[in-house]
């Protein structure tokens, strides 16, 4: 698997590279996901966060409260080109979230979940055998 999940921001002085196994790759339809990506959803993938080394000096957080959870995201992106790289959730501090849109190979990802379905693109058509949650995952 080595390699699978490495990745960079757009201008390249944000890079990862994560040892681990990808846990789940899911689509979130949340307004904080359509505003920060300001795409119509943020596509992720969940892994271990003792296996994701992020390497460059620009970095930065930005903190946005769950709607559901009322728990801290931080939300974190390149202070140069404004990709949002990682977020980390308060809630599961053993998990780091990839912004699967920065891998290097994308090619692999298979959403398996959506959730805030809710405040999905209406235009968009739900993925093929994911399972779709209305709001985000219960606690
Ligand atoms: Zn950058
Ligand atoms: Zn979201």
């Amino acid at each position: 698997m080595s390699g699978l999940l490495d990745g960079r921001c757009l201008c390249g002085r944000l890079t990862y590279r994560c040892d681990g196994e990808p846990l789940v790759t899911v689509v979130c339809h949340c307004k904080d996901c359509q505003r920060q990506t300001g795409s119509a959803f943020s596509i992720f993938v969940v892994v271990p966060r003792a296996t994701l080394h992020v390497g460059g000096d620009t970095l930065a957080t930005y903190v946005t409260v769950g709607a559901d959870s009322g728990e801290e995201r931080q939300r974190q992106f390149c202070s140069k080109c404004g990709s949002p790289v990682v977020t980390l959730l308060a809630e599961q501090p053993e998990l780091a979230v990839i912004k699967a849109g920065t891998l290097n190979d994308p090619s692999w990802l298979s959403p398996t979940l959506e959730v805030w379905c809710g405040s999905a693109q209406p235009w968009l058509a739900p993925i093929e055998n994911s399972r779709r949650l209305a709001r985000g995952l219960p606690a």
